[in-house]
């Protein structure tokens, strides 16, 4: 069964007539101002042209200069992927575009419920893009408590999807996390505590220079702790920083898309008795059947029921 069309996916909202201007890169947004890299690399200001969509962290774009410090965007250049996320009145709101990588950051203080790793593994599959699981503060884990967490954790691996420890004190694991951002756009996702900071800094080492250039453009100070914001890493890759997504929820979304998220579920989506089966109980669901003969994991089915409760509540 194909991919349902998320609410997440609405990338190519920019396809008029073909514009002409030189590209350039949003790296963070200041209300109406985007925050252009150009292709040499230095940074301009950037008013949107009348009846552009607002422009994103991430967005590929073409503009027209009018001083080497300002310049106005033209067009915004078709999205591969946006991340959105609900504002506090429920209205749905991009935040970053082109991301290929979600970084969901665990840890084992504070501890996490699998259904939040499960709901972020999902939102991440229905914005196209390829999660990975990093376990931080390693250095806490003693023996047994490490075993523990492999056993909790061993359903990802098997269902392909990367797993990394990390320490951001012993720095054991993250020459493993810079091998897996090299050649991505990513961004952090996690709870509050987890050490996505720390994570950051550990990443980043210039972070305090290139957060004082970036203020240095934008004349408004060091606003990019509050502000998405795109880092280029040391050894290739991008890095989209924002606070404001760090703990996102999943957005609006309708069951099958809820089922599409549970990778494994996808052999058996539309092979159901019903068509609109919910795999929730119905008779003739292939998905409890799959996990009769535990083809798929019963808690996965469990966290798929109870993440379809609380989308509808
Ligand atoms: P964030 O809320 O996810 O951004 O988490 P922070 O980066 O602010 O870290 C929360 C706390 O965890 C801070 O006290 C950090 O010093 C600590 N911390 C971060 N990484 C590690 C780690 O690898 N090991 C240990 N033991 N503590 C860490």
């Amino acid at each position: 069964m194909g991919k349902p069309s998320a609410t997440s996916r609405t990338a190519a909202q920019n396809k008029p007539h073909q514009q002409t201007g030189s590209p350039g890169l949003v790296i963070a947004h200041y209300g109406q101002v985007s925050l252009v890299e150009t292709a040499d690399g230095s940074l301009i200001r950037c008013q949107s042209r009348k009846n552009l969509p607002r422009t994103v962290c991430g967005d590929r774009i073409l503009y027209e200069s009018s001083t080497p410090r300002d310049g106005v965007i033209k067009q915004i250049l078709d999205r591969s992927s946006i991340l959105v996320r609900p504002d506090r009145n429920g209205r749905i709101k991009p935040v970053a575009a082109n991301i290929d990588q979600v970084i969901i950051v665990l840890a084992s203080k504070p501890s996490f419920q699998i259904n939040m790793l499960d709901r972020y593994l999902v939102a991440a599959e229905l914005i196209n893009t390829s999660p990975v699981i990093v376990v931080n503060k390693q250095d806490l884990l003693d023996h047994e408590s490490r075993n523990r967490l492999d056993h909790r954790l061993e359903i990802y691996k098997k269902l392909g999807y990367p797993l990394l420890f990390t320490s951001t004190l012993t720095t054991d694991g993250l020459k493993d996390l810079h091998l897996q951002l090299r050649q991505h756009t990513s961004v952090l996702v996690g709870q509050s505590g987890v050490g996505k900071s720390s994570l950051v800094q550990a990443l980043l080492p210039e972070l305090e220079i290139r957060t004082g250039r970036l203020s240095n453009v934008t004349g408004l100070g060091r606003h990019t702790t509050t502000t998405t914001t795109l880092y280029h890493l040391p050894d290739s890759g991008d890095l989209i920083d924002s606070p404001g997504v760090r703990e996102f929820n999943l957005w609006p979304v309708e069951p099958r898309e809820i089922a599409y998220g549970f990778v494994e579920f996808r052999p058996y989506l539309g092979s159901c008795r019903f068509h609109n089966c919910l795999h929730n109980g119905e008779p003739g669901c292939q998905i409890t059947e799959a996990v009769r003969t535990k083809q798929v994991s019963a808690n996965r089915l469990q966290n798929y029921r109870e993440l379809l409760t609380l989308q509808a509540s």
